[in-house]
């Protein structure tokens, strides 16, 4: 190939992997298969490395490494998204409050509100419809995320009718409540996921999605704290607060107005108790000048307004000795170590450990044996240790050295390129790993066993009834030995060999869920069972067809292909077989609300206010119609919502295919 011919075609491939990306990570509607994207992908990794010269700084190729990110776009912001001034005492809080004194007088009022520990968000509205949604970045400019921003059920996407300006902005705090925080990292540890270390990583990383329909499947919540228009509307931020809420916005209902700086200290006090209370962090409380003029009047510095500071809770901090280190195996292998502390009290509660996360918080740490270390409790439940006192630290301590092997079974621990994590591979035959896969395998999300719960599991390992997960269909061979031990009654076994003969009709999906494989996490089992309909498909798939499935990335791929590798894994999935358990996908029959689209063809572009595009796929499909994967002459109508890329309009104006709206879809239905 001459130089010529290799810079074109390398400017093709480029241009061309670059609106496949958009395609897939902003419309979440890819037009070509992920096989062919990586066939192309290759084609240009291959040639950017003859001819370097022409190879585009901002390539595909460089994004690509397991998970290929695409930059959201970048937006000035029309108002700087300054920061707050922080204060970490009374005495800080009242020098500030003396210094707003002597600048307008004694005549002035506070609002307090809670500081939310989340990340803040610019929306900005036009007509009452929400344009733009976009996070502060460096304070200048920020990233666009409004496709994802629209999966937050608290955040209007229409405003009830108002007064409301034509166009303003609207400033607030995007975060997840404590509980769905848990739920979800549980169900990503489940899964052999690295867990986020807080509800605000968690809330940052999801925003940060490329894909808005598992946004969707993350609940974030949000409340609006600055109302920012043109024209200035109000005389106080808290009649502004007031205005937002009666238009639609989530105010959060803690904020109180001070007329005196000793009122804040007593909304401080309280809410440094109460903050425990509450379903999401916060970090302190804000305190905002109300009157509009005054806060004019007051100005800004460089970095912060002058009518505005923030005030920082402390974390509870206590100094004590490191007893000794233990490290726990999951039910994934997961290695994760745990420091054991002399008893020490810390916001009311004596605590004895503390998480060390992974061998990297060790070194970071430095952490030596018998280290006096300080530990803090922050919103986390588990506190944490955050520094050793060196000064204290014996000459001849030694440094904790992360173990080499597993403390369960022996086996050599393992730790994958780029993962924090050390791992015990022997999951057959390591104890944890055993049982855990076990309670897994009937827990209530995979197979469901009535009458057998995790206790049972574990004296049923220990006694040497099982060891694998089809030890379980083999209990009924020891029924009468089972009914001699005393912690069984005659009833419970019965029931238990019930509730196990009754899982063997459980669907496809769920025992492929239940084998606990890295990474195959419910949806993912779904995905895949509806791909491959039965398990000899699914086991012949190499690690590029996998990867062409939609939504199962090269990761996924390769922990299948990897789990499909182990012989034993083969023999458990062949016992179960015998056993008379579900490895082939329900046959549905699909059952039509009506024929009202049949024959027609759809594709779903764009954000809907009312629906996902799953549900308005499902309508379709449930009506007759169907759905294409690419726009072509074949196509009847394109469903288009909010945010649709320019390429996919651009081409269905060309072929001049009609554009509908999801209300027209709904009208074409019931029409008929
Ligand atoms: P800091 O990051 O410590 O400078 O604090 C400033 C940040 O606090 C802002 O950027 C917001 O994200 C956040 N914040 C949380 N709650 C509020 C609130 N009620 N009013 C203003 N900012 C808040
Ligand atoms: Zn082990």
């Amino acid at each position: 190939m001459s130089p010529t011919e290799a810079k074109n075609r390398i400017e093709a491939l480029t241009a061309e992997l670059k609106q496949h990306n958009y395609n897939y990570y902003v419309l979440a509607m890819p037009t070509i298969t992920d096989m062919d994207f990586d066939f192309k992908l290759k084609e240009l990794a291959e040639l950017e490395k003859q001819f370097p010269e022409f190879a585009d700084g901002d390539s595909p190729t460089q994004k690509v490494g397991g998970d290929i990110t695409k930059e959201f776009e970048t937006v000035k912001h029309q108002w700087p998204m300054l920061s707050l001034g922080n204060t970490y005492n009374e005495q800080e809080l009242i020098d500030f409050d003396e210094r707003v004194r002597k600048a307008i007088g004694d005549d002035f009022e506070y609002v307090c509100e809670l500081k939310f520990d989340g990340l803040s968000m610019s929306l900005t509205y036009q007509n009452g419809k929400l344009e733009r949604a976009v996070t502060r970045g460096d304070g200048v400019q920020g990233d666009d995320v409004t496709t994802n921003v629209r999966t937050i059920q608290s955040i209007p996407k229409k405003l009830h009718p108002g007064d409301y300006p034509d166009h303003f902005e609207i400033r607030g705090e995007v975060f997840m409540h404590r509980k769905a925080f848990e739920k979800l990292n549980n169900e990503r540890i489940e899964i052999g996921e690295q867990p986020y270390a807080n509800p605000r990583n968690f809330a940052s990383g999801t925003i940060k999605m490329q894909d808005s329909a598992e946004v969707a499947k993350r609940p974030l919540d949000s409340f609006q704290y600055f109302l920012y228009t043109d024209k200035q509307l109000f005389k106080t931020h808290w009649e502004s607060l007031n205005a937002v809420k009666s238009w639609g916005f989530h105010v959060c209902e803690h904020t109180q107005l001070c007329r005196h700086i000793d009122e804040v200290l007593a909304f401080i006090a309280v809410w440094d108790k109460k903050r425990f209370d509450l379903s999401y962090d916060i970090d302190g409380i804000v305190l905002k000048v109300n009157s509009l003029e005054q806060q004019q009047e007051l100005g800004f510095t460089a970095k912060s307004p002058r009518w505005a500071i923030s005030y920082k809770f402390k974390a509870q901090s206590v100094e004590t000795i490191l007893q000794s280190v233990s490290y726990q195996v999951g039910r994934t292998g997961s290695v994760t170590p745990v420091a054991n502390l002399k008893p020490v009290l810390l916001a009311g509660t004596t605590v004895k450990r503390a998480s060390l996360h992974n061998a990297n918080e060790i070194l970071r740490l430095d952490l030596h044996e018998g280290d006096s270390v300080y530990v803090e409790k922050g919103g986390e439940i588990i506190p944490k240790i955050t520094g050793v006192n060196v000064a204290k630290r014996q000459s001849d301590a030694k440094p904790i050295d992360y173990i080499t092997h597993c403390p369960e079974c022996g086996t050599e621990l393992v730790r994958k390129e780029g993962e924090a994590n050390h791992y015990c591979p022997n999951d057959e035959g390591c104890p944890p790993q055993i049982m855990g896969k076990m309670q897994h395998f009937i827990g209530r999300k995979a197979m469901n066993i009535d009458g057998l719960g995790d206790e049972t599991i574990v004296t049923l390992y220990e006694k040497g009834f099982i060891k694998h997960i089809s030890d379980i269909y083999e209990l009924h061979t020891h029924a009468d030995e089972l009914k001699q031990m005393d912690r069984f009654g005659e009833r419970s076994i019965t029931n238990m060999l019930e509730g196990i003969e009754q899982s063997k009709k459980m669907p496809f999906e769920k025992v492929l869920f239940g084998m606990g494989i890295r990474y195959v996490g419910e949806t993912v089992a779904k995905k895949l069972v509806a791909y491959f309909k039965n398990i000899d498909a699914l086991m012949k798939a190499s690690v590029e067809e996998l990867n062409a499935v939609e939504e199962i990335g090269p990761r996924i791929a390769e922990s299948l292909v990897e789990y499909w590798a182990d012989p034993q894994h083969i023999e458990q999935i062949e016992k179960l077989r015998a056993q008379g358990l579900q490895m082939v996908a329900e046959e549905k029959e699909v059952v039509l609300a009506s024929e009202s689209l049949s024959g027609k063809t759809f594709i779903i572009s764009g954000v809907f206010e009312k629906y996902s595009r799953d549900e308005l796929k499902d309508m379709i499909e449930q009506n007759g119609g169907k759905i294409l994967s690419s726009i072509s002459p074949k196509l009847n109508y394109l469903v288009a919502g909010d945010n649709m890329g320019p390429a996919k309009l651009e081409k269905a104006n060309k072929l001049n295919i009609p554009i509908i709206s999801d209300e027209e879809l709904l009208k074409m239905i019931a029409s008929v």
